[in-house]
Protein backbone atom coordinates (compact mmCIF):
# COMPACT_ATOMS: atom_id res chain seq x y z
CA UNK A 1 0.00 0.00 0.00
CA UNK A 2 1.52 3.55 -0.99
CA UNK A 3 1.79 6.70 0.97
CA UNK A 4 -0.58 8.04 -1.44
CA UNK A 5 -3.35 5.87 -0.11
CA UNK A 6 -3.26 6.81 3.15
CA UNK A 7 -5.38 10.00 2.73
CA UNK A 8 -1.95 12.32 3.07
CA UNK A 9 -2.64 15.59 0.34
CA UNK A 10 0.34 15.60 -2.72
CA UNK A 11 2.72 17.93 -1.04
CA UNK A 12 3.17 15.11 1.38
CA UNK A 13 3.65 12.56 -0.69
CA UNK A 14 6.49 14.75 -2.31
CA UNK A 15 8.25 15.64 0.34
CA UNK A 16 8.28 11.48 1.21
CA UNK A 17 9.23 10.45 -1.63
CA UNK A 18 12.14 13.37 -1.03
CA UNK A 19 12.85 11.08 1.96
CA UNK A 20 13.89 8.20 0.35
CA UNK A 21 10.71 7.06 1.63
CA UNK A 22 9.19 4.78 -0.68
CA UNK A 23 6.38 2.86 1.42
CA UNK A 24 5.09 3.09 5.33
CA UNK A 25 6.00 0.87 7.47
CA UNK A 26 2.96 -1.50 9.17
CA UNK A 27 2.39 1.36 12.19
CA UNK A 28 2.27 4.07 9.92
CA UNK A 29 0.37 2.05 7.38
CA UNK A 30 -2.17 1.76 10.57
CA UNK A 31 -2.14 4.58 12.28
CA UNK A 32 -1.65 7.16 9.94
CA UNK A 33 -5.72 6.95 8.82
CA UNK A 34 -7.04 6.20 12.21
CA UNK A 35 -5.15 9.85 13.65
CA UNK A 36 -5.93 11.73 10.56
CA UNK A 37 -9.74 10.69 11.30
CA UNK A 38 -9.29 11.72 14.81
CA UNK A 39 -9.03 8.90 16.86
CA UNK A 40 -7.41 7.58 19.65
CA UNK A 41 -4.50 5.64 19.12
CA UNK A 42 -2.61 2.89 20.87
CA UNK A 43 0.75 2.03 18.94
CA UNK A 44 3.12 -0.95 19.81
CA UNK A 45 5.82 -1.39 17.73
CA UNK A 46 9.17 -1.83 17.83
CA UNK A 47 12.40 0.56 17.95
CA UNK A 48 13.07 1.57 14.69
CA UNK A 49 9.78 0.52 13.08
CA UNK A 50 8.75 4.07 11.81
CA UNK A 51 6.34 5.15 14.95
CA UNK A 52 7.68 9.26 14.51
CA UNK A 53 6.26 9.39 11.20
CA UNK A 54 3.23 7.66 12.33
CA UNK A 55 2.29 10.27 13.80
CA UNK A 56 3.95 13.48 12.72
CA UNK A 57 2.68 13.18 9.07
CA UNK A 58 -1.35 12.77 9.92
CA UNK A 59 -0.98 15.60 13.02
CA UNK A 60 0.49 17.84 10.55
CA UNK A 61 -1.93 17.11 7.72
CA UNK A 62 -4.67 18.05 10.62
CA UNK A 63 -3.29 21.29 11.00
CA UNK A 64 -3.77 22.26 7.89
CA UNK A 65 -6.64 24.44 8.48
CA UNK A 66 -6.13 25.24 12.33
CA UNK A 67 -7.24 28.59 13.30
CA UNK A 68 -4.45 30.97 14.86
CA UNK A 69 -4.02 30.47 18.37
CA UNK A 70 -3.82 33.00 21.30
CA UNK A 71 0.21 34.00 22.34
CA UNK A 72 1.57 31.09 23.84
CA UNK A 73 -1.00 28.79 23.14
CA UNK A 74 -0.01 25.52 21.30
CA UNK A 75 -2.09 23.11 19.48
CA UNK A 76 -0.49 20.10 20.05
CA UNK A 77 2.00 18.59 23.05
CA UNK A 78 4.30 15.82 22.30
CA UNK A 79 5.90 14.33 25.59
CA UNK A 80 9.64 12.31 24.73
CA UNK A 81 11.75 11.18 27.39
CA UNK A 82 14.87 12.88 26.62
CA UNK A 83 16.08 15.90 24.98
CA UNK A 84 17.73 13.71 22.21
CA UNK A 85 14.72 12.63 21.06
CA UNK A 86 12.75 15.91 21.62
CA UNK A 87 15.51 17.29 18.98
CA UNK A 88 14.71 14.18 16.65
CA UNK A 89 11.05 14.45 16.83
CA UNK A 90 11.22 18.20 16.42
CA UNK A 91 13.71 17.73 13.34
CA UNK A 92 10.74 15.28 11.97
CA UNK A 93 7.77 17.95 12.26
CA UNK A 94 10.23 20.46 10.77
CA UNK A 95 11.18 18.04 7.48
CA UNK A 96 7.39 17.64 6.89
CA UNK A 97 6.18 21.25 8.03
CA UNK A 98 6.55 22.58 4.32
CA UNK A 99 3.51 20.11 3.62
CA UNK A 100 1.41 22.61 4.52
CA UNK A 101 0.13 25.80 3.27
CA UNK A 102 -0.02 27.92 6.44
CA UNK A 103 3.52 27.59 8.55
CA UNK A 104 3.54 25.39 11.45
CA UNK A 105 6.02 26.40 14.02
CA UNK A 106 7.48 23.48 16.15
CA UNK A 107 9.83 23.70 19.48
CA UNK A 108 12.00 21.64 21.36
CA UNK A 109 12.38 22.51 25.02
CA UNK A 110 13.87 20.14 27.51
CA UNK A 111 16.11 20.12 30.97
CA UNK A 112 19.87 20.82 31.34
CA UNK A 113 19.63 23.52 29.08
CA UNK A 114 19.18 27.22 29.76
CA UNK A 115 15.28 28.14 30.42
CA UNK A 116 15.22 31.71 28.90
CA UNK A 117 15.71 30.90 25.17
CA UNK A 118 13.12 28.41 25.53
CA UNK A 119 10.72 30.97 27.48
CA UNK A 120 11.45 33.63 24.39
CA UNK A 121 10.85 31.08 21.76
CA UNK A 122 7.49 29.80 22.68
CA UNK A 123 5.81 32.41 21.00
CA UNK A 124 3.15 31.20 18.24
CA UNK A 125 4.22 27.70 18.62
CA UNK A 126 1.83 25.10 16.87
CA UNK A 127 3.80 21.83 17.69
CA UNK A 128 5.51 21.56 21.28
CA UNK A 129 7.76 18.96 21.89
CA UNK A 130 8.83 18.67 25.70
CA UNK A 131 10.51 16.55 27.86
CA UNK A 132 7.83 16.12 31.30
CA UNK A 133 10.29 17.98 34.02
CA UNK A 134 10.67 21.27 31.74
CA UNK A 135 7.60 21.58 30.48
CA UNK A 136 6.43 21.83 33.99
CA UNK A 137 8.73 24.54 34.73
CA UNK A 138 7.93 26.14 32.21
CA UNK A 139 4.45 26.09 32.80
CA UNK A 140 4.87 27.29 36.29
CA UNK A 141 6.40 30.66 34.77
CA UNK A 142 3.38 31.20 32.02
CA UNK A 143 5.63 30.98 29.41
CA UNK A 144 2.96 28.48 27.45
CA UNK A 145 -0.22 27.54 28.03
CA UNK A 146 -2.10 23.91 27.60
CA UNK A 147 -5.74 24.88 27.51
CA UNK A 148 -5.86 24.49 23.88
CA UNK A 149 -4.31 21.17 23.33
CA UNK A 150 -5.89 19.48 20.52
CA UNK A 151 -3.88 16.41 20.57
CA UNK A 152 -1.12 15.08 23.00
CA UNK A 153 1.29 12.13 21.96
CA UNK A 154 3.64 9.94 24.61
CA UNK A 155 5.98 8.74 22.69
CA UNK A 156 8.36 5.93 24.35
CA UNK A 157 6.03 5.90 26.56
CA UNK A 158 7.64 2.66 28.34
CA UNK A 159 10.81 4.53 29.23
CA UNK A 160 8.67 7.62 29.84
CA UNK A 161 7.38 5.21 32.74
CA UNK A 162 10.58 3.44 33.50
CA UNK A 163 12.77 6.58 33.99
CA UNK A 164 9.94 7.62 36.75
CA UNK A 165 8.06 10.55 34.93
CA UNK A 166 4.68 8.58 35.91
CA UNK A 167 3.97 11.88 37.97
CA UNK A 168 5.11 14.93 35.80
CA UNK A 169 3.14 13.15 33.28
CA UNK A 170 -0.21 12.54 35.07
CA UNK A 171 0.50 16.73 36.35
CA UNK A 172 0.87 17.48 32.89
CA UNK A 173 -2.42 15.51 31.81
CA UNK A 174 -4.81 17.22 34.27
CA UNK A 175 -4.16 20.38 32.62
CA UNK A 176 -5.13 19.31 29.38
CA UNK A 177 -8.48 20.04 27.79
CA UNK A 178 -10.62 17.04 28.36
CA UNK A 179 -11.75 16.84 24.61
CA UNK A 180 -8.41 16.27 22.61
CA UNK A 181 -7.18 13.57 20.71
CA UNK A 182 -4.66 10.84 22.19
CA UNK A 183 -1.50 9.46 20.97
CA UNK A 184 0.78 6.77 22.70
CA UNK A 185 3.22 4.89 21.46
CA UNK A 186 5.76 2.62 22.86
CA UNK A 187 8.29 -0.61 21.94
CA UNK A 188 6.03 -2.49 24.73
CA UNK A 189 2.94 -2.88 26.54
CA UNK A 190 4.32 -2.97 30.20
CA UNK A 191 1.71 -3.28 33.20
CA UNK A 192 2.06 -0.04 34.05
CA UNK A 193 0.99 1.16 30.64
CA UNK A 194 -1.80 -0.67 30.32
CA UNK A 195 -2.75 1.10 33.69
CA UNK A 196 -2.17 4.41 31.99
CA UNK A 197 -3.51 3.84 28.37
CA UNK A 198 -6.67 3.00 30.18
CA UNK A 199 -6.84 6.18 31.84
CA UNK A 200 -6.18 7.88 29.02
CA UNK A 201 -7.20 6.94 25.59
CA UNK A 202 -11.08 6.71 24.77
CA UNK A 203 -12.21 4.15 22.52
CA UNK A 204 -8.52 3.80 21.04
CA UNK A 205 -7.78 1.92 18.09
CA UNK A 206 -4.89 -0.48 19.13
CA UNK A 207 -2.25 -1.18 17.20
CA UNK A 208 0.71 -3.92 17.93
CA UNK A 209 3.01 -4.76 15.08
CA UNK A 210 4.71 -8.17 16.19
CA UNK A 211 8.35 -8.13 15.15
CA UNK A 212 9.89 -11.47 14.81
CA UNK A 213 11.71 -11.87 17.82
CA UNK A 214 8.39 -10.67 20.04
CA UNK A 215 6.76 -14.07 18.36
CA UNK A 216 9.57 -16.29 18.89
CA UNK A 217 8.69 -16.03 22.53
CA UNK A 218 5.37 -17.29 22.34
CA UNK A 219 6.89 -19.94 20.66
CA UNK A 220 8.11 -23.68 22.38
CA UNK A 221 10.69 -24.91 20.50
CA UNK A 222 11.48 -28.45 21.19
CA UNK A 223 13.86 -30.76 18.84
CA UNK A 224 13.59 -34.69 18.95
CA UNK A 225 16.64 -36.87 17.35
CA UNK A 226 15.27 -39.25 15.30
CA UNK A 227 17.02 -41.51 12.77
CA UNK A 228 16.42 -40.35 9.28
CA UNK A 229 14.59 -43.83 8.87
CA UNK A 230 12.11 -43.02 11.99
CA UNK A 231 10.92 -40.32 10.70
CA UNK A 232 8.21 -41.42 8.89
CA UNK A 233 6.29 -43.69 12.06
CA UNK A 234 7.57 -40.60 14.46
CA UNK A 235 5.62 -37.62 12.66
CA UNK A 236 2.70 -39.87 12.76
CA UNK A 237 3.30 -40.63 16.24
CA UNK A 238 3.66 -36.50 16.95
CA UNK A 239 0.49 -35.93 15.53
CA UNK A 240 -1.62 -38.34 16.94
CA UNK A 241 0.03 -38.41 20.77
CA UNK A 242 -0.71 -34.24 20.41
CA UNK A 243 -4.10 -34.82 19.01
CA UNK A 244 -3.47 -32.11 16.89
CA UNK A 245 -5.95 -30.66 14.85
CA UNK A 246 -4.10 -29.05 12.26
CA UNK A 247 -0.08 -28.76 11.60
CA UNK A 248 2.25 -27.22 9.20
CA UNK A 249 4.78 -29.43 8.04
CA UNK A 250 8.32 -28.45 6.48
CA UNK A 251 10.09 -29.91 4.02
CA UNK A 252 13.01 -28.79 2.41
CA UNK A 253 12.18 -30.42 -0.91
CA UNK A 254 9.13 -31.25 -3.79
CA UNK A 255 10.52 -34.65 -3.27
CA UNK A 256 10.66 -34.92 0.33
CA UNK A 257 7.07 -32.94 0.77
CA UNK A 258 5.87 -35.79 -1.48
CA UNK A 259 7.16 -38.49 -0.25
CA UNK A 260 5.70 -37.41 3.75
CA UNK A 261 2.05 -36.70 2.05
CA UNK A 262 2.27 -40.24 0.47
CA UNK A 263 3.17 -41.72 3.61
CA UNK A 264 0.52 -40.16 5.57
CA UNK A 265 -2.03 -40.45 3.44
CA UNK A 266 -1.54 -44.30 3.23
CA UNK A 267 -1.65 -44.32 7.20
CA UNK A 268 -4.92 -41.98 6.93
CA UNK A 269 -4.21 -39.02 7.87
CA UNK A 270 -5.60 -35.83 5.89
CA UNK A 271 -2.64 -34.40 4.28
CA UNK A 272 -1.48 -32.12 0.82
CA UNK A 273 1.53 -30.68 -0.35
CA UNK A 274 2.08 -27.37 -1.55
CA UNK A 275 5.36 -26.68 -3.54
CA UNK A 276 6.43 -25.03 -6.51
CA UNK A 277 5.87 -28.26 -8.99
CA UNK A 278 2.13 -27.84 -8.58
CA UNK A 279 0.04 -26.37 -10.24
CA UNK A 280 -1.23 -22.40 -9.75
CA UNK A 281 -4.71 -24.26 -8.63
CA UNK A 282 -3.57 -27.18 -6.61
CA UNK A 283 -1.59 -24.81 -4.47
CA UNK A 284 -4.68 -22.00 -4.20
CA UNK A 285 -6.56 -25.00 -3.11
CA UNK A 286 -4.78 -26.85 -0.70
CA UNK A 287 -3.56 -23.62 1.04
CA UNK A 288 -7.66 -22.82 0.92
CA UNK A 289 -8.43 -26.07 2.41
CA UNK A 290 -6.04 -25.44 5.26
CA UNK A 291 -7.12 -22.03 6.06
CA UNK A 292 -10.28 -22.95 6.05
CA UNK A 293 -9.56 -25.85 8.47
CA UNK A 294 -10.78 -28.07 5.86
CA UNK A 295 -7.67 -30.21 5.52
CA UNK A 296 -5.59 -31.48 8.57
CA UNK A 297 -2.34 -31.44 6.79
CA UNK A 298 -0.03 -29.40 5.20
CA UNK A 299 3.08 -29.92 3.71
CA UNK A 300 5.16 -26.89 2.62
CA UNK A 301 8.77 -26.19 1.08
CA UNK A 302 10.40 -22.39 2.35
CA UNK A 303 9.38 -20.86 -0.80
CA UNK A 304 5.27 -22.43 -0.44
CA UNK A 305 5.54 -21.80 3.92
CA UNK A 306 6.57 -17.57 3.64
CA UNK A 307 2.91 -16.56 1.96
CA UNK A 308 0.63 -19.08 4.34
CA UNK A 309 -0.76 -16.81 7.29
CA UNK A 310 -2.57 -18.71 9.31
CA UNK A 311 -4.53 -17.03 12.64
CA UNK A 312 -3.94 -19.52 15.19
CA UNK A 313 -1.62 -22.09 14.33
CA UNK A 314 -0.53 -24.14 16.65
CA UNK A 315 1.61 -26.37 15.70
CA UNK A 316 4.61 -26.51 12.98
CA UNK A 317 6.62 -29.32 12.43
CA UNK A 318 10.00 -29.48 10.92
CA UNK A 319 10.72 -32.78 9.09
CA UNK A 320 13.86 -31.90 8.33
CA UNK A 321 15.80 -29.25 9.01
CA UNK A 322 15.94 -25.76 6.68
CA UNK A 323 19.95 -24.92 5.74
CA UNK A 324 19.18 -21.30 6.93
CA UNK A 325 19.09 -20.17 10.16
CA UNK A 326 16.53 -17.71 8.54
CA UNK A 327 14.41 -20.10 6.68
CA UNK A 328 14.11 -22.23 10.24
CA UNK A 329 13.16 -18.87 12.21
CA UNK A 330 10.66 -18.14 8.81
CA UNK A 331 9.41 -21.37 9.04
CA UNK A 332 8.33 -21.43 13.38
CA UNK A 333 7.13 -18.04 13.38
CA UNK A 334 3.97 -19.56 11.35
CA UNK A 335 2.72 -20.79 14.76
CA UNK A 336 2.36 -18.71 18.06
CA UNK A 337 1.07 -15.72 16.28
CA UNK A 338 -0.95 -12.75 17.98
CA UNK A 339 -1.54 -13.58 22.05
CA UNK A 340 -1.55 -17.70 21.51
CA UNK A 341 1.31 -20.08 22.05
CA UNK A 342 2.80 -22.36 19.27
CA UNK A 343 4.64 -25.69 19.22
CA UNK A 344 7.55 -25.64 16.75
CA UNK A 345 8.37 -28.87 16.50
CA UNK A 346 11.58 -30.32 14.56
CA UNK A 347 13.10 -33.76 13.87
CA UNK A 348 16.68 -33.73 13.82
CA UNK A 349 18.89 -36.92 12.74
CA UNK A 350 21.79 -37.39 14.52
CA UNK A 351 23.88 -36.18 11.72
CA UNK A 352 21.58 -32.97 11.58
CA UNK A 353 22.67 -32.24 15.61
CA UNK A 354 25.65 -29.37 14.79
CA UNK A 355 23.34 -27.43 12.40
CA UNK A 356 20.51 -27.26 15.01
CA UNK A 357 23.29 -26.21 17.24
CA UNK A 358 24.20 -23.34 14.48
CA UNK A 359 20.63 -21.84 14.50
CA UNK A 360 20.43 -21.91 18.37
CA UNK A 361 23.22 -19.34 18.33
CA UNK A 362 22.03 -17.29 15.32
CA UNK A 363 18.31 -17.18 16.94
CA UNK A 364 19.60 -16.73 20.54
CA UNK A 365 17.33 -19.26 21.80
CA UNK A 366 17.82 -22.79 23.07
CA UNK A 367 16.01 -25.44 21.47
CA UNK A 368 14.58 -28.60 23.94
CA UNK A 369 16.48 -31.72 22.80
CA UNK A 370 14.86 -34.38 23.49
CA UNK A 371 15.79 -37.54 22.13
CA UNK A 372 13.16 -39.82 21.03
CA UNK A 373 15.36 -43.61 21.82
CA UNK A 374 14.37 -42.50 25.32
CA UNK A 375 10.50 -42.48 24.32
CA UNK A 376 7.78 -45.25 24.48
CA UNK A 377 6.06 -45.10 21.46
P1 LIG B 1 10.79 4.35 16.01
O1 LIG B 1 10.26 5.63 16.59
O2 LIG B 1 9.72 3.34 15.77
O3 LIG B 1 11.94 3.78 16.78
P2 LIG B 1 11.68 6.08 13.89
O4 LIG B 1 10.43 6.83 13.68
O5 LIG B 1 12.75 6.76 14.66
O6 LIG B 1 11.37 4.66 14.54
O7 LIG B 1 12.22 5.62 12.46
C1 LIG B 1 13.40 4.86 12.33
C2 LIG B 1 14.09 5.21 11.02
O8 LIG B 1 13.32 4.75 9.91
C3 LIG B 1 14.29 6.70 10.81
O9 LIG B 1 15.59 6.90 10.31
C4 LIG B 1 13.26 7.06 9.79
O10 LIG B 1 13.70 8.15 8.99
C5 LIG B 1 13.14 5.79 8.97
N1 LIG B 1 11.80 5.60 8.37
C6 LIG B 1 10.61 5.74 9.00
N2 LIG B 1 9.60 5.44 8.18
C7 LIG B 1 10.14 5.10 7.00
C8 LIG B 1 9.61 4.68 5.74
N3 LIG B 1 8.30 4.56 5.54
N4 LIG B 1 10.48 4.40 4.74
C9 LIG B 1 11.80 4.52 4.94
N5 LIG B 1 12.38 4.91 6.10
C10 LIG B 1 11.56 5.20 7.12
MG1 LIG C 1 10.52 6.60 18.33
Amino acid sequence: MPFSALGLSPDFIKILSNQNFTLPTPIQQAAIPAILNKKDVLGIAKTGSGKTASYVLPILMNLQHTQVLKNRHVNVLVLVPTRELAEQVKDVFKIFSPALPVPVKTLAVYGGVSINPQMTALQNVNVLVATPGRLLELLDSNAVHLCSIETLVLDEADKMLNLGFKGEVDKIISLLPEKRQNILLSATLNEDLQLIHQVLLHDPLVIKIESREDSLEQINQVAYIVSEVKKGPFLRYLISHHEMKQVLIFASSVHTADAIVNKLRKNNFDAKAIHSKKSQGARNEALYLFKSGKLRILVATDLMGRGIDIDQLPFVINYELPRSPKDYIHRIGRTGRADSIGEAISLVSPDELHHIEVIQKKMGKEVKLIDSENMNN
